[in-house]
């Protein structure tokens, strides 16, 4: 922020100077009103170029959407919870903390400098919308998993669409809620949310977690897409890829293998 503006001060003095000097020059008549008209816009356009172009390089980059997630204009979209889909739930203490401790190889993610650490030493990937789902905005989380958690996910997507039969409802996609929390991030949502979070070593904090929150459908119900999903989810969970469990108001998935 102080670099924009030390360039916006710096570059508004140098225009004031420019406009003083070319306005005694034209009054003397050594250059013409409209000419120097002309080189004080110029400046103005280059100056905004450059601030502009700070601004840019100064803001969050955002998930990647990748088009062909959204090719539809979807009709309906449904809730993606434990009374909508049947499954089989998986302990939370016994099962899904114990497995994203192994999975991760306790790569708990206490504070921003240990997720910068991981995602330059590769050990956590950057996630994008894929083939049969999407990334709604992230507002506790970032878009990161370990390399296997993003395969498994992937994965979950591509075998989401490819169990849909009809041309048209086969362009249905589940949204991800919440990907890769830091503690501190898992703090912030527990003050927020006290009754629905994990407050120590949820598995979001180990970048083997993601939530699915919503269905969307082409269709005027969510019957093909909901079924699909769960027959996906069972699968994959029986396979010993995935652990599941309700949260409040979507499915939470663990990578586990
Ligand atoms: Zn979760």
């Amino acid at each position: 922020m102080e670099l924009i503006l030390l360039t916006f001060l710096m570059l508004a003095f140098i225009g004031l100077g420019l406009t003083v000097f070319l306005g005694i020059r034209s009054f003397k008549k050594r250059i013409s009103w409209i000419k120097s008209f002309i080189f004080i816009a110029l400046y103005g356009i280059f100056c905004i170029g450059i601030l502009v172009f700070l601004i840019e390089r100064r803001a969050p980059k955002l998930i990647k959407r990748i088009p062909v997630i959204r090719t539809i204009e979807a009709k309906q979209s449904c809730d993606c919870t434990w009374s909508s889909l049947s499954l089989e739930k998986d302990d939370f203490s016994a099962k899904h903390k114990p497995a994203a401790q192994r999975i991760s190889n306790q790569m708990y993610i206490r504070n921003e400098a240990l997720r910068q650490k991981w995602i330059k030493q590769g050990r956590l990937v950057p996630v994008e919308e894929m083939e049969g789902f999407g990334i709604s905005k992230l507002d506790f989380s970032t878009a990161h998993l370990t390399p296997l958690a993003k395969k498994r996910l992937y994965e979950l997507g591509k075998r989401f669409r490819a169990s849909i039969q009809n041309p048209d409802e086969k362009m249905s996609y589940f949204m991800v809620s919440s990907i890769t929390r830091s503690q501190l991030q898992q703090t912030q949502i527990c003050e927020r949310y006290p009754t629905a979070c994990t407050k120590d070593h949820s598995p979001h904090s180990y970048g083997v977690a993601f939530d699915i929150y919503r269905l969307h459908s082409r269709y005027k119900n969510c019957n093909v897409g909901m079924k699909a999903l769960e027959n996906v989810l069972q699968e994959m969970q029986e396979e010993g890829k995935i652990l599941l469990c309700t949260e409040s108001k979507c499915i939470h998935v663990t990578v586990c293998g």
